[in-house]
């Protein structure tokens, strides 16, 4: 196909007819598939039944340090579960909380005590300041933005580059700021670019002078062993980093096994310095006497060490990698010729990211809807749900089943063909 830029007139109306009729014919099959949210499938789900048969009355229910799980105490997490996620984290055992479900709780927990409270080194809670800004390297995970904008903190688009955000920008405005209190950062496999942050971002971030003492990064590392080819990628250690710039309160690490285990009946943890770990215990014993013990011990039993993790993510893997090559696939052959949209082609992660041209994404998501396609809201990457380019649209492709994603990735592209051809033609 020639550059949808570079046709005329009479190109662009043939490029519609054609992509009409084959609108039209998707439309009348009454589709409904739903690839709003980076949802596990089944088949993935079914990996972790075992974590069902690995506690029962018969089989002890005490953690490896003869703590009984059955009962209160122990609000950073059983001695096993410990060892496990600071692994997992690339932390000392020390510097961590095992918690409960999700790592969303955790985060939003996070940043509601600061406003409340304030952290470790703050002169007053985040709440009572007149301002209170947050970073949102873009497109990024919808639901960081949500807990700022409901907690009403401001939200300051920053851009993101191939290796992670524009560190330019960001040195720039935390140097400058104290109302600047926190950074939204996915940094391995990112949500929705499945970008990894290179090593120099990462010492980049971890020698940040940031005007606020009590400027926290939010590192929300839920995709470090969702790798999708045996070349996984590899990020630097951000506390280690921190540490060696003189900055080892600076940030809080958070990863789940919602994605390895069970969607929302998984465990979650945050990794920080042992001064940040000693402060957040302090404030969340107010909270919790304890997290779900239980939940812990199974996870452990099933999942063992990081080996077991590694093993049992490539079961993923094998799942939902011939799901994203479905996908690329289809863009490559619908898309790439006349340099209709870009996308990403993740190493890992759940997540492809796709970029219409300037203007298209809200039309694009709007007309796949009318067709039975249901995707992530446009916009929906950014914070305030506004893209100001309206161009990024988020594809989730581990949910639907293959044949289901195919028909949906062709009705996509057939959307982003009209509505393009629609706006250049219009324009002429
Ligand atoms: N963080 C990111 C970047 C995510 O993409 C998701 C889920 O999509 C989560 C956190 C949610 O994790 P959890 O289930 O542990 O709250």
């Amino acid at each position: 196909m020639k550059k949808l830029n570079s046709m005329n007139k009479e190109e662009l109306l043939e490029l519609i007819n054609e992509s009409q009729k084959k609108y039209d014919s998707y439309k009348s099959k009454n589709l409904k598939y739903d690839m709003s949210r980076g949802k596990p499938c089944p088949e993935q789900l079914d990996l972790s039944d075992g974590i069902l048969d690995c506690i029962s009355s018969t089989s002890g229910l005490k953690a490896g340090d003869g703590t009984d799980c059955r009962n209160y105490g122990g609000l950073d997490g059983i001695s096993d579960a410990k060892v496990l996620f600071s692994q997992l984290l690339e932390v000392g055992v020390n510097e961590l909380i095992v918690g409960g479900n999700t790592s969303l709780n955790m985060m939003y927990d996070c940043v509601s005590r600061a406003m409340l409270k304030g952290v470790l080194g703050s002169d007053m809670p985040w709440g009572k300041l007149d301002q209170v800004k947050f970073l949102c390297p873009s497109p990024g995970y919808d639901r960081h933005f949500a807990i700022c904008e409901f907690l009403g903190i401001e939200m300051i688009t920053v851009d993101m580059n191939e290796d992670g955000p524009d560190m330019d920008t960001i040195e720039k405005l935390v140097s400058e700021d104290a109302s600047i209190k926190g950074i939204w950062c996915v940094p391995k496999y990112s949500n929705p670019q499945g970008i990894t942050y290179s090593d120099e971002v990462v010492e980049r971030f971890a020698a940040l002078k940031p005007k606020a003492p009590d400027f926290r990064i939010f590192w929300d590392n839920s995709y470090t062993v969702h790798h999708l080819t045996d070349t996984p990628d590899q990020l630097k250690n951000i506390l280690e980093s921190c540490k060696q710039a003189g900055n080892s309160d600076m940030v809080y690490i958070f990863a789940s096994t919602s994605k390895i285990t069970y969607a929302g009946a998984g465990i979650a943890a945050m990794g920080a310095s042992e001064a940040n770990i000693e402060f957040l215990k302090k404030q969340l014993g107010i909270q919790t006497i304890c997290y779900d013990k239980i939940n812990q011990l199974r996870h452990v039993r099933f999942l063992k060490n990081m080996d077991g993790i590694a093993a049992h993510m490539k079961k993923h893997a094998a799942i939902i990698r011939p799901k994203f090559d479905i996908v690329l696939d289809i863009l490559d052959k619908e898309l790439k010729s006349g340099g209709a949209a870009e996308w990403t082609c993740p190493n890992g992660g759940y997540f492809i990211s796709l970029n219409t041209m300037d203007g298209c994404a809200k039309a694009v998501v709007a007309k796949a809807k009318e067709a039975g396609v249901t995707l992530t809201g446009a916009g929906a990457t950014f914070p305030y749900k506004k893209d100001p380019r309206d161009r990024n649209i988020r594809i989730a492709p581990t949910y639907p089943s293959l044949d289901e994603l195919k028909n949906a990735i062709k009705v996509l592209c057939v959307c982003v063909l009209l509505v393009e051809a629609e706006k250049l033609l219009a324009g002429m």
